[in-house]
Parts: C-alpha cells; structure tokens; sequence
C-alpha cells in the first residue's frame, strides 16, 4: 500500500472508512480490490452476497485483512444500515437491480431496488451529515434527440444531436407500457431527491452515471454460476453463447449503439471522486469512453474474433443470429439508441480519461471468462458416457 499520497490539489489524503453497499458486486468487487491494493481506507463492505469478494476477505493473514469487513445484510429491512452508515466517514451506493431483462419483467421490483430502497441511505447521510456517493446510470438520459429524426437527416451527424452533458441533455424515456424505462425512471427520481437533499439540506454528494462498464466478474454465465433461465447484461450473454459455441443473439438486429469502458478505468474515476471530495461534491459524473463506441453487431463480430485468439477455437459456420426483442426479452422492452459520453465535467474537475481501447479491453476479460468457465461449461455440456 502506497503511503504519502496526495490528492490533486497537493494536500495529504487521510484515511477514510467507506460504507459500501452493494459491495459484492461487479463493480463494488473492483473498487474493494483498488481500496484493499493501492489505498489505506476502509471498507465496510454491504452486500447479500460476497462471493465476488471472497478473496479479498479470507484468508486473515491478507495484509489487508484489518481494513475490510463484510456485512452480509438486506438494505431493504435491516435497522444495522444506519450504524454502519454512521461508523463511515462516506457511502457508496451501489446496490441495484440493474439487468436490462428485469426492467419490463420485474418492474415492480425495479422500482423498489432503485428508488425506494435508496431512499434510507439517503435519509442517514443527509441526518448524519455523511458524504454520499451514489450510483445512477446514464440510461437516465433516454433516447438521444437524434433518434426523433428522420433517418436521413444531416442533423443526425451533429453531436449537438447525440452526445449526453450532464448539465443540459434532457432525459427522454418512452411511453409508460415501454416497462423498460422503470429503470431510468427510478434512478431519474433518486438523482433528483439527491439532488434536492444538497440542495436543501446540505448533503454533501456526487453522482455517478456509467456508460457501460465491462471487465472480469461481470454478472453470470447462465447455468455455470447463476440461473439456467437467466438474462445478464450483454457481456455475459455473448461470452455465454462463445463459450458454449452457440451464436451470438442480436436483439432487433444489434443496431443499438453503445460506448464501453474497462472497468479499471472507471475505477480510477471513483477513486478520485473518493479522494477528491472539494473537486467531486455537488457534481454528477459521465464515465465511459466516447472513443469506444460500436454497434451491438460489431460488438458480437469483435468479441467473436478476439475470442477465437484467447480460446484458440476456430469461430462456429453462423457466429450471429438475429432475434426480436419480444422474443429475447418479452413485452415493454425498449432500447436506447446511442450513449455517448460527454467529458468535459470529469475532465475539468477530476483530469480523468479512459486508457483502454474496446480491443485490448475485451481480450483481458475474454481471456478470464475463457481460464474461468470454459472447464465448467466442458463438464456441464458433456454428455454422460453410455455403460
Ligand atoms: P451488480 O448487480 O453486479 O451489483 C449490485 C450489488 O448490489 C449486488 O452484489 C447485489 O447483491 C447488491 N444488492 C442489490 N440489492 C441489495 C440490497 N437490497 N441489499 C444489499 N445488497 C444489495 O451491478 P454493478 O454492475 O456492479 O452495478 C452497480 C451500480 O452501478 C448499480 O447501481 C447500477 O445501477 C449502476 N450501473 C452500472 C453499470 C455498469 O456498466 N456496470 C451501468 C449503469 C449503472
Ligand atoms: N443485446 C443483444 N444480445 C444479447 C444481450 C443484449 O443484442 O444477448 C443488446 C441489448 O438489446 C442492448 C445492448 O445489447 O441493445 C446492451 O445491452 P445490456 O444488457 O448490456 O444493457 P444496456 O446497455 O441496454 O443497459
């Protein structure tokens, strides 16, 4: 662990205990890891599960082992959240139902993860006058204006049309039976009572909206470490189909645009949201990577290659089929067009850029999925051999 550090104005970090909640995570898994690496805080880490940060807890001798501490508890209906809130000199809120296929399935429960119970962190930071970071989206932006036009509009070209600023870009969603939109939704609402709480009464925040964060312990591969049935963001149900040798299913022909970041960039973001608080307070945050940006197809036709090089299996005859949303996802689905990130908030507040180009990105995290699952998926495909 790095001693003497110092934040971007020149002045001495001090320790920190953070409270985390949704800390056995994809993402809440990489920020323990860079807290436990490379920094002195602590970690009250806040999940229902830790399987993702089971290395980072056992065994005792780890050097970090008096830094981190899990407790596996339900935010929704445990009176321990405000202990620990109040024992942490920040929070960060991660916990969220934030799969695409339980927007318009599970709206219900969408809500409820997004907004509702939220809403006590909040509540606790603000009466215990504590620092919050929370995690939004930039599916709060919607669909781009661009996408209203006609499709052969020269405005369509003009990034005055697509690209999404925190302090101007309206939030767009569809029509209430567009069930997919609960999501956006909810996260909009919790931004502005956030919002709002600094406003009123002080609460000091940040907000952090991801573009597509992508990396190693990302979701689950159905039927190896989550359900058979299940349908985790798009990462997964590509590296699911490559493993498997099946092709890969573009939703309404992969047209959706997407911009994707490394997750340890992204993570360098937070860290300096963490150790800059004069910089990060009162600010909403973009993190993506503007010069990432494929369709969904040509992201299938990458991960494709890139798999075949780490795996060194040949690509199946079809790599891709299209599938309907209705059929992929069910009724109420929706899609957003194009995210593109602006950069000009992080960078004049924090200097932060992402490094990692969308090859380089995918051949790291293709290379775990592969040295991760590929033994598993073998033995739970194989068929039993006849007596
Ligand atoms: P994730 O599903 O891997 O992590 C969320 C964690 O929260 C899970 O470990 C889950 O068990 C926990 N959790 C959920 N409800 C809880 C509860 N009631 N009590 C305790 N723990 C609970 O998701 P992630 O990708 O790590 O995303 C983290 C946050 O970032 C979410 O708020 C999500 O909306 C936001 N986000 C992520 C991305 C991305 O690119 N990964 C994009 C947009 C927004
Ligand atoms: N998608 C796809 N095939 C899949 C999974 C997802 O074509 O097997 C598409 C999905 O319709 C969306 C994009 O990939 O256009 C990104 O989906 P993801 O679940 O990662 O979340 P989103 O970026 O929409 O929040």
């Amino acid at each position: 662990m790095a001693t003497g550090r110092v934040d971007l104005d020149g002045n001495t970090i001090k320790p920190i205990t953070i409270c985390m909640i949704g800390a056995g995570g994809f993402i809440g898994s990489h920020l323990c890891e860079k807290l436990m690496a490379d920094t002195p805080h602590k970690v009250l880490a806040v999940d229902v599960y830790n399987d993702k940060i089971k290395h980072l807890l056992e065994p005792s001798s780890l050097p970090w082992a008096d830094r981190i501490q899990f407790h596996r508890l339900n935010i929704k209906n445990d009176s321990r959240l405000e202990g620990l809130i109040r024992m942490a000199d920040l929070t960060i809120n991660l916990a969220a139902i934030c799969t695409p296929a339980d927007y318009n399935t599970r709206p219900l429960d969408t809500i409820y993860s997004n907004f509702i119970d939220a809403l006590p962190v909040v509540k606790y930071c603000s009466e215990n006058g504590k620092r919050l970071i929370h995690f939004s989206t930039c599916e709060v932006y919607g669909k781009t204006i661009g996408a209203f036009l006609p499709k052969d509009s020269p405005l369509r070209q003009d990034p005055n049309y697509y690209v999404l600023k925190e302090d101007s870009s309206p939030c767009i969603f569809g029509s209430i039976e567009k069930q997919r939109w609960s999501y956006a939704c909810a996260k909009q609402l919790i931004e502005r009572l956030i919002y709002a709480e600094g406003a009123e009464n002080g609460l000091e925040f940040t907000i952090v909206r991801p573009f597509n964060w992508i990396g190693p312990r990302m979701d689950f591969i159905p039927g190896i470490d989550g359900p058979s049935e299940g349908v985790p963001r798009v990462l997964a149900c590509f590296s699911n189909n490559l493993l498997r040798r099946e092709p890969l299913k573009l939703v309404d022909g992969g047209q959706s645009q997407r911009t994707f970041v490394y997750i340890k960039d992204a993570i360098e973001a937070v860290l300096l949201m963490i150790e800059n608080p004069a910089r990060a307070n009162g600010h909403i945050f973009n993190v993506g990577n503007p010069n990432n940006e494929v369709t969904v197809r040509q992201l299938a036709e990458m991960m494709t290659q890139v798999y075949s090089k780490v795996s060194g299996e040949s690509s199946i005859e079809t790599p891709t089929i299209d599938v309907s949303s209705k059929e992929f996802y069910g009724e109420g689905y929706d899609d957003s067009d194009k995210r593109i990130p602006d950069m000009t908030i992080i960078n004049r507040q924090l200097g932060w850029n992402p490094k990692t180009s969308l090859w380089d990105l995918l051949e790291s995290t293709l290379t775990y999925q592969h040295r991760t699952y590929a033994e598993a998926i073998k033995k739970a495909t194989s068929k039993p051999v006849a007596s």
